[in-house]
């Protein structure tokens, strides 16, 4: 693929530019919904066939089980704490995180975090590793975009320079250590379910089907889940809070996305330990780093403050209906 800063169809917005360029057509909402539910729906359709010969509960209590383990080890790990610092881990969290995080297979620790940083620092614009308007607002460049922010990034050959977005990591042999390590703990989180899936059962079918469902398709479903929150929480959802970009929050993904998808709240206070900073907002992340800090593994947390928020709200918001909500407050006017 190539590569197209060189011609950048997201320009960097003017001062007094209106932040949103209108509203998608209805064609553009449903391709967006088209391709992020139906390819999950047929992997929910295949479930009953497979129930009682293919896949049985201990499948189930694995893939669920590694699903958080290694979600929660990016969610908190890689974005809360490594990426943007929401609070101060000791050494033995440190590292738990760090190799937790590791086994989502979603790249190396320091690669990961230099990829996030830029995408804050660069939000929608040029310079963006993943944003759904890189290519326009048609439905056909919408649809490019799409697929671009949610996975086509991936095969870009571009790297995102590490010196520059993370040199706190690379200054941390422990931490470099495990980035190294990257490939070994790649076949561990393959492996893993495998072997307590036939260790459990004493059979090879049962290691067989551990490791189809809770190797693969739990990598497969953390995979889509992590990326909607750079492309679906960049393109649909409501958006309380002023932020230089697009992102938004998109309920539906709450708790699969461990609290990641309130994604307007996190770009607008990007350093805070909880993303779901609103009443009923469910943020497992959060809670966890909470847990975190009563057994004193965690210090100097960033709890949202809420004067501080409240300054941020969108002028003239109103919370869209529950529901896929396209919109949010029109051109509010704040500059970038
Ligand atoms: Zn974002
Ligand atoms: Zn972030």
């Amino acid at each position: 693929m190539t590569h197209t800063l060189d011609r950048p169809p997201v320009r960097p917005p003017k001062a007094a530019a209106p932040i949103l360029a209108g509203e998608k057509s209805r064609t553009e909402t449903f391709l967006v919904k088209l391709f992020a539910v139906v390819p999950l729906l047929a992997l929910a359709a295949a479930v009953p066939f497979a129930w009682g010969w293919g896949l049985g509960w201990l499948d189930v209590a694995l893939a669920v089980g590694f699903y958080f383990l290694t979600g929660l080890g990016v969610t908190i790990g890689f974005h809360r704490y490594f990426t943007h610092g929401a609070f101060k881990a000791n050494r033995g969290l440190r590292i738990a995180l760090a190799v937790a995080g590791s086994m989502a297979m979603q790249g190396p620790v320091i690669g990961w975090v230099a990829d996030h940083r830029r995408h804050h620092a660069y939000a929608d614009r040029e310079g963006d590793p993943h944003s759904p308007w890189r290519y326009g607002t048609s439905a056909a460049a919408l649809a490019k975009g799409f697929w671009h922010a949610h996975m086509g990034w991936l095969f870009d050959r571009e790297k995102t320079n590490a010196e520059r977005f993370a040199p706190d990591l690379l200054a941390d042999r422990d931490i470099v250590r495990i980035d190294r390590w990257f490939p070994a703990l790649t076949v561990a989180t393959l492996l893993a379910p495998a072997v307590i899936g036939g260790l459990v059962t004493m059979s090879w079918w049962g290691a067989l089907t551990a490791f189809f469902w809770a190797s693969l398709v739990r990598v497969a479903v953390l995979h889509h889940v992590t990326w909607s929150v750079n492309s679906l929480c960049h393109l649909i959802g409501d958006r309380p809070y002023a932020a230089r970009d697009k992102s938004a929050n998109f309920w539906p993904l709450a708790i699969a996305s461990m609290g990641e998808s309130w994604h307007n709240s996190h770009h607008a206070d990007p350093t805070g330990a909880r993303h779901g900073v609103r009443r009923g907002q469910l943020d497992m992340s959060a809670r966890l780093i909470w847990v975190f800090e009563k057994l004193g593994w965690a210090t100097q947390v960033r709890w949202p403050k809420p004067d501080r928020l409240a300054r941020k709200l969108n002028p003239g918001y109103t919370p869209a209906p529950r529901g896929f909500a396209t919109g949010g407050p029109r051109a509010t006017g704040q500059s970038g």
